[in-house]
């Protein structure tokens, strides 16, 4: 899969996309993630890429020459044509159902806006999907961009276990089990039994139980939109989580 960013600030990329598994993701060649500066489409002396908005008001809007420009020109550095991403407060708050979505595509491509935002006639004219990373204004897209890429390049096969992504939080509905490694008791806190007992059944109840306790307590919306086995809801009636 190949990511294009467009953004007026690339060195901020730098540090989160080349550490960890995500470098590990790239140098394997699962995914690319290229940067480019929008502001080296803009054709004034100064690369002017922002100006002041159509009926007054305060701060700057991103220009529209610029974008359309850098848009057009990455679109065509690669055969694949990109799904086009707009990252932005009023856009479809991001899921994990979205993440799979978009780590099916072969080419994404984000536009980071700044300031008030983009000329409108770039969002109408090139923009596929727009996404927002929460109910919160931030300063820039690419926290945003850098939040979308790392929730989908995580999802594309071969960039971490398979066995890693089942049963997390948010996969199937369910919030994750607790997690434990050594030592078994630290400072008189000891792991749960069950989970040294070698009784792979049991386990498998246990954390299946830690997950709909988990998910009752602390997301109780979650749990009304799944369905639950007849277990699973006598499990949560016997808590007095069922409502
Ligand atoms: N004037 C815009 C509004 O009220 O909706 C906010 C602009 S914000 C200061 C600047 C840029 O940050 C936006 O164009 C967008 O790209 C990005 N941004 C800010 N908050 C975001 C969020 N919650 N999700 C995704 N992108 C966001």
């Amino acid at each position: 899969m190949r990511f294009d960013v467009l953004t007026l600030f690339p060195t901020m990329f730098a540090g989160p996309l080349n550490e960890s598994i995500l470098k590990r993701a790239q140098h394997a060649g699962h995914v690319q993630m290229h940067i480019h500066d929008i502001r080296a489409y803009a054709t004034d002396r100064h690369q002017t890429c922002d100006d002041t908005p159509y009926g007054g008001g305060a701060g700057m809007v991103m220009k529209i020459a610029p974008l359309a420009a850098a848009i057009r020109d990455v679109t065509a550095q690669d055969s694949v044509q990109p799904h086009v991403v707009y990252v932005t407060p009023d856009g479809e708050p991001l899921h994990q159902a979205m993440a799979v979505q978009l780590a099916q595509r072969p080419r994404v491509m984000i536009l980071c806006g700044h300031y008030e935002g983009i000329d409108e006639r770039v969002r109408t004219t090139f923009v596929h999907q727009e996404i927002s990373i929460g109910d919160y204004v931030l300063t820039g897209g690419e926290l945003a961009a850098m939040v979308i890429m790392d929730a989908v390049a995580r999802l594309i096969g071969g960039v971490i276990n398979a066995d890693s992504l089942a049963e997390e939080s948010h996969s199937d509905g369910l919030l994750e089990y607790p997690h434990y490694t050594r030592p078994a008791v630290w400072e008189g806190q000891a792991v749960p039994e069950v989970l040294a007992s070698g009784h792979h059944g049991a386990i498998a109840t246990w954390r299946r139980q830690q997950r709909l306790l988990r998910t009752a307590q602390r997301r109780p919306d979650m749990l009304k939109r799944i369905s639950l086995s007849a277990t699973d809801r006598k499990f949560l009636s016997e808590h007095k989580l069922l409502e």
